[in-house]
């Protein structure tokens, strides 16, 4: 496959600038970096990852969190001070970009910090973590962004390409960062990359070779500050892309869809209703891709195991992505039959007295609550709250009345959510996951399914969505059986 031509004569090294040239856009390799002042803003996951592969590329790095180091991971932060990294922790002084050659920003790190805004007016560059990973990487680059759906398509893509026998690295968001995960992929291997809007913000160069747009509906408004402005950045993802890149678009998101005409690459689109030409498609139960003209039958749709409406649409964008990279059908229907999905996303946990407990923790917005709901049959127990992101939760109020029986809110946003929704099903606010759990197995009947589905992101009661499904899942191995199981 040959897919890295446009990037390889892109990153060819140019003669570094020295003092008193220096450049807002320089050609940034790993020749440039060898010796440069480097700040590296944000000592969570990506920050230490950036630090940790600029010191062995021979960069004399500051690394800066407002953070002190109780509250950052203090063995990592042992680990690169070894490699000489100097820790500036406790604030975002301003004055630390002076006298710096490159800012390379985190992804969880506001970019209108005034340390940011005094980097602009000096002239020096700000790239992200992610523009750092691409511009090291060796393979061409898969990237997978929208507003739900992110990690599980970039865990099936991979697991899709590993079936195939390809070399591939699976990184990103996800919980790898990418600056972390090229030096894994040589030039033949291919990197499947999950993207965020936060981190398309930052990139300059990043030039995916495929990029995935899954959907776009309202998320982190409380950030970007409207719609408009969420949607452009994720529209940066293939902003610097050419003819011989590809989209692969989401037909049935109306949102998405209006993206094609701003599209510099060939697009694929995918759809579980309609007919597409050029992608991947459901006809009558059964997947199609179609390529230039040419159809070919792929598998019926009701065999892939994941569970949703939603989940549907996300194998579909593996099918067309597959279809590009030139997988064998057989890798794509043996992956799609048997991957299970990811922890925290729809994950069944337990059925007990007939009741089916399921782990949705990492649906932090109304979509991914939608399409949680619109995953399964019977009547739902739904446990949502935690802290609000700036959306309507009203949105959610046709699915509530059509399949939830008794809605059981906690956290910060749990009057919000009360006041948005409490009107249409029974509704108790309690305190914590305990309580939400034994009060949703007293409430649920056979046939039912307990959902810890929030709709709100996690950080007001627990450190990220991973410790609130934890949670969940704890409460719910106590649960003891109902009378009528010990029998
Ligand atoms: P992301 O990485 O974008 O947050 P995940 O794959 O981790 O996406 O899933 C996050 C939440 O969104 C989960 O609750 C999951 O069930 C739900 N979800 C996954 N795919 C979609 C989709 N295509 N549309 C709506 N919700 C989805």
């Amino acid at each position: 496959m040959a897919m890295c031509g446009a990037k390889r004569g892109e990153m060819t090294a140019r003669a570094g600038c020295g003092e008193g040239e220096r450049a807002v856009d320089p050609q940034i390799d790993r020749q440039w970096l060898r010796g440069r002042r480097i700040l590296v803003i944000g000592l969570a996951r990506s920050g230490i990852a950036a630090c940790r592969v600029l010191a062995g590329l021979g960069s004399d790095v500051t690394g800066n969190d407002q953070k002190g180091r109780g509250d950052l991971d203090s063995a990592a932060l042992d680990e690169i001070e070894a490699k000489d990294v100097r820790l500036v922790l406790g604030s975002h002084d301003p004055g630390l970009v002076h006298g710096i050659d490159l800012v390379v920003l985190s992804p969880g790190v506001d970019p209108r910090l005034a340390l940011l805004e005094e980097a602009r007016r000096i002239s020096i560059p700000v790239i992200g973590e992610l523009e750092l990973g691409y511009l090291l990487a060796h393979a061409p680059i898969v990237a997978v962004t929208g507003s739900n759906g992110k990690s599980t398509v970039t865990a099936l893509l991979g697991e899709i390409l590993e079936a195939a026998g390809r070399e591939v690295v699976v990184a990103g968001n996800i919980g790898c960062p990418l600056v972390g995960e090229v030096h894994r992929a040589s030039e033949d291997g291919v990197i499947v990359c999950e993207v965020s809007s936060f981190q398309l913000e930052t990139i300059r160069r990043f030039r995916p070779r495929i990029a995935i747009i899954l959907n776009l509906t309202p998320d982190h408004l409380d950030r970007h500050g409207s719609m408009v402005a969420y949607v452009d950045a994720k529209a940066r993802i293939f902003s610097n892309q050419g003819g011989e890149d590809v989209t692969i678009l989401n037909a049935d998101d109306e949102l998405t869809a209006n993206l094609a005409p701003r599209v510099p690459a060939q697009i694929l689109t995918f759809s579980a209703s309609r007919e597409q030409q050029e992608g991947a498609f459901v006809r009558e139960g059964t997947i199609i891709v179609r390529r230039s003209g040419r159809e070919r039958v792929l598998m019926p749709s009701e065999s892939i195991r994941l569970v949703g409406p939603h989940n549907l649409l996300n194998s579909l964008a593996c099918v067309a992505a597959s279809s590009v990279l030139g997988v064998a059908d057989l890798a794509v229907q043996q992956t799609l039959q048997s991957f299970q999905g990811l922890e925290h996303r729809l994950e069944f946990v337990r059925k007990l007295g007939g009741v089916s407990y399921v782990n949705d923790s990492k649906a932090t917005n109304v979509d991914a609550v939608r399409s949680a709901l619109e995953s399964y049959a019977g009547s739902v127990v739904l446990i949502a709250g935690g802290r609000a992101k700036g959306v309507d939760f009203r949105e959610l109020r046709p699915e509530v009345a059509e399949r939830v029986k008794a809605l059981i809110l906690l956290g910060e946003a749990r009057q919000v959510l009360h006041d948005a929704l409490g009107d249409l099903v029974e509704t108790h606010e309690v305190r914590t996951m305990d309580e939400a759990v034994t009060l949703a197995a007293r409430l649920a009947e056979p046939g039912d399914t307990v959902l810890l589905s929030p709709s709100c992101a996690s950080f007001d009661q627990f450190r990220d969505f991973e410790e609130r499904g934890r949670a969940f899942k704890r409460a719910v191995a106590r649960l003891a059986p109902p009378d009528k199981d010990r029998q």
